[in-house]
Formats: structure tokens, C-alpha cells, sequence
């Protein structure tokens, strides 16, 4: 394999590219993103291989989620706060409800580009770029906001610096204390059968904080009690922006992507030969790469060979993202090859991209049935292969949202315009995500 450097992608073909106007601009804003101070440190980042390799070895579970596409539009601390609330919630559940530690990545502070299925979107006679994240382009249907500005890149990371400024003032300031437990449940969802549940849950673990305090055990006001950690990831789409952040580590020389903790390749852009593998094999954050239906077990050996070449188990995760009806069929082939290769992955469960539909209104949904029934499967698989299902990743929000049909409180395709606001694909609202955190927590203490 010939060498890497930060920009040797740049000689490889690649996918899913917006074409600026005007390269010398382009070039400008990447330069300026490369003068300011990275996101993240690489201790954060080697502090999270070494918690994803708890995962793989099967000693804890990854919970990943947030949004599809974070937005321009949808950003204030209200709705970073009850994303936030919803991942604790689930993490909760799953800690307390199966005893096995969660480690919590959130879809924030940088998810802003997507890839899209079409170049381009027609409405009548007019054919625009397609929308490809607020950091490209705007979302509205007009050709001034759709033609991509690389004056976005520069927005996008300083709402990202924002949000990782609150996320980390939640996570270290006291907001996430355990015994805030029953403060994380949001009103809206106060009244429904899985708040109920959630509410039974809190209330068991106030008891036994209480209990451990009468004992005269002081270890409850310890930081593991009263902190938490919530990294950051996004998928690696625009390489000029994660090149701009990819700085030498001053401690240990080496590369780090320094604009998330955890970085992912899309099921689109996963080419052994293309830009996006050639980048992520150099950086030495922890890594995710979508797994879809069109992986084949011998391309997948060949991904992991070039991305994880020392075998190391906090390393690379795999995001199987099959589609309920397709599980079954793709992937006990793709697990037994990485089984008998005697790999070291951390596998989780996207259930979001291989179950998107269409609603009868022309909403793109998904069905929460569906979501469910891929994550059991899922389950079911690796219990068969005898390996570790390690986590999930999914597009979920904090917001009263009626994206995706189904739930305990269902929401039904005639409700689904009442709220709905996602800036791509549909998201699980809080009550959805709990309902899920759940069914997990179940399938985990068996
Ligand atoms: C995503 O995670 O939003 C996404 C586009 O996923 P995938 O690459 O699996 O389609
Ligand atoms: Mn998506």
C-alpha cells in the first residue's frame, strides 16, 4: 500500500461530492478550517478506542444516535438538551434494567453532510443540485440556496464548537448527576406507558442511591455518579473539511481526525479503492463503517484489512444497516467470515437506513415495527454466531416528533405532517426511543 498523508485521498475517485462554484474560494476555507482549533484531542479519541474495545470484547454495549442531518435552522440549547436527555434515558435503561455499562456517542456536533441517491432533484421543469446538508447547500427549493457555498463549511463548525460546548457543560456540570434521574423525562411524553415505565425505573434508583447513602457509603457523590461522557461522531463524507482537522497528535505523532471523537464511512461511499477508505485507514480515531445489503463477505475481509491492519478490537465498527427483511439473508455470511478471519469488530445495529419508506401522503417514513423487528434480529444472528451484538446507532431527537410511524403512543401516517421536521430521513421521537432502550435492555439480560 503506498503511503498516506492527510491529502492522499485526493488522488483516489470518489462519491457523493458537492462541485463548488469556485475552487479558489473552496480552497480559502479550508485553509482557514485548518488554523483553527480542533474540535476534539486525540486523548478524547484514543480514550474512546480503548471504551469500544470494552465493547467488543462483550463488556459493554455502544448506544449511538441523534440526528440524521443536524441543521442550521433546528439549533438551540432546547433541542441539544433533550437529545441529550433522551441518550441518558436510554443509556439509563439499559445500565440499570441489564447491568452492562453504555457507552454513549452522539450524532452531533459535525452530522451536517449527507449523501444523497440523485445529483440533482427536479420540481416541474426546474432541476436543481440536489440538498446535501446545510454545510453544502440549503434546503429550500431555489437556486441561489442550492448552488453549494464553502462559506457553510465555516457555519457548520462553529455550531459545532456550540453544541460541543453545551454537550460537554451537560455531561460534566452536574446535569447528568444520577440523582437527576426523574428530571430527564421530558413533559411531553409524561403521560405515556413507557414515561411510566422510565418513572418506575427512576424511582428504583433513587431507592437504592437513598440506600447506599444510609449504609454510609460516600462513593455515591464520586464522578462516575455524577458525570457522564457523551462523545461525538459524524459520517466522514466532505474530506476537505476532515482533512482541515486532521492535526499530528503532540504526544504520540500520530494522526487524528480532530472534528469528532468517532468518524464513520456511508454505506455509499465504503469503495476499497476510493477516497473516503483512504482516508479513514490513515487517521487513528475510532471508526464506523456502514455495512448495507450489497456488502459481500469478501469485500468486507478486504475493508477491514486496510482499515484495522493491526487487528486491534477498539478500532473499527461495523454498522450493519440490512432492512428488517434483509437481515436474515445477508448477514450470518458477513459475521461467519469475520468469525473464522478471527477479526476484531465491534458490530452494531443501524435498524434506521435499510427500513425507510414511502407513507401514502408522500412522507418518507419508517416503520417502528420494522426498526424493532431488525435490531431483534440482529440480536438474534450474532446469538447464533456466538458473537457479541454490541450496539446500536439511530436517528433519533429529543423533539415531540411524528417522523416514524408506530410506538407504544402511535403515531399513524394521517399524523405524520403534524410534526414533522427532519431536515432528511425520519427520525425516532423520545418516547420511540425509550420504548426501543427497553426492548434492548430485555434482549441484553437474557
Ligand atoms: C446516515 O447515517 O444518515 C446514512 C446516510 O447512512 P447510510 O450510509 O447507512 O445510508
Ligand atoms: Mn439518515
Amino acid at each position: 500500500m503506498t503511503s498516506w498523508t492527510p491529502d492522499s485521498w485526493r488522488s483516489k475517485p470518489i462519491l457523493q461530492q458537492p462541485v463548488y462554484p469556485a475552487a479558489q474560494a473552496l480552497a480559502q476555507v479550508e485553509q482557514t478550517l485548518a488554523s483553527y482549533p480542533p474540535l476534539v484531542f486525540a486523548g478524547e479519541a484514543r480514550e474512546l478506542r480503548r471504551q469500544f474495545s470494552e465493547v467488543t470484547e462483550g463488556r459493554a454495549f455502544l448506544l449511538q444516535g441523534g440526528d440524521c442531518a443536524e441543521s442550521f435552522a433546528e439549533f438551540s440549547a432546547t433541542k441539544i438538551r433533550d437529545t441529550f436527555k433522551v441518550m441518558l434515558q436510554m443509556a439509563v435503561v439499559m445500565t440499570f434494567a441489564a447491568s452492562c455499562p453504555v457507552v454513549k456517542v452522539g450524532r452531533m456536533a459535525g452530522q451536517f453532510a449527507k449523501p444523497r441517491s440523485a445529483d440533482d432533484e427536479t420540481q416541474g421543469d426546474l432541476t436543481l443540485p440536489a440538498y446535501r446538508g446545510d454545510i453544502v447547500n440549503g434546503i429550500a427549493f431555489e437556486a441561489a440556496g442550492r448552488a453549494p457555498d464553502p462559506q457553510r463549511l465555516l457555519m457548520a463548525y462553529h455550531q459545532a464548537t456550540a453544541t460541543l460546548n453545551l454537550l460537554r457543560a451537560f455531561a460534566q456540570g452536574g446535569f447528568a448527576s444520577l440523582d437527576k434521574v426523574h428530571q430527564w423525562n421530558l413533559d411531553f411524553v409524561a403521560s405515556s406507558a413507557t414515561s411510566d415505565r422510565f418513572q418506575h425505573l427512576a424511582d428504583r434508583i433513587d431507592e437504592s442511591l437513598a440506600f447506599m447513602r444510609a449504609c454510609g457509603f460516600d462513593g455515591v457523590n464520586s464522578p462516575q455518579l455524577r458525570e457522564t461522557s457523551l462523545f461525538t461522531a459524524h459520517e466522514a463524507l466532505l474530506l476537505n473539511y476532515e482533512q482541515a482537522f486532521t492535526r499530528r497528535d503532540s504526544l504520540t505523532g500520530d494522526w487524528y481526525d480532530c472534528s469528532a471523537h468517532m468518524l464513520w464511512i456511508g454505506d455509499r461511499t465504503r469503495q476499497p479503492d476510493g477516497a473516503h477508505v483512504e482516508f479513514m485507514r490513515g487517521i487513528n480515531n475510532p471508526i464506523g463503517v456502514k455495512v448495507g445489503p450489497t456488502s459481500d463477505p469478501d469485500e468486507l475481509l478486504r475493508l477491514i484489512d486496510i482499515l484495522n491492519p493491526t487487528n486491534d478490537s477498539g478500532r473499527l465498527n461495523l454498522i450493519v444497516r440490512m432492512g428488517a427483511d434483509k437481515v436474515e439473508a445477508h448477514m450470518p455470511k458477513l459475521v461467519k467470515a469475520v468469525q473464522r478471519e478471527g477479526k476484531q469488530v465491534l458490530w452494531s445495529s443501524d435498524p434506521m437506513h435499510g427500513n425507510t419508506i414511502k407513507a401514502s401522503s408522500g412522507y418518507k417514513t419508517r416503520d417502528f415495527a420494522q426498526i424493532l423487528a431488525e435490531v431483534e434480529q440482529f440480536f438474534a444472528v450474532h446469538r447464533a454466531e456466538g458473537s457479541w451484538a454490541g450496539g446500536i446507532h439511530i436517528e433519533m431527537t429529543g423533539q415531540n416528533v411524528t417522523e416514524c410511524i408506530g410506538g407504544a403512543t402511535p403515531v399513524t401516517e394521517d399524523g405524520l405532517s403534524d410534526r414533522y421536521h427532519t431536515h432528511c430521513d425520519p427520525r425516532l421521537n423520545a418516547d420511540q426511543s425509550l420504548e426501543l432502550a427497553f426492548m434492548i435492555a430485555e434482549t441484553l439480560k437474557k
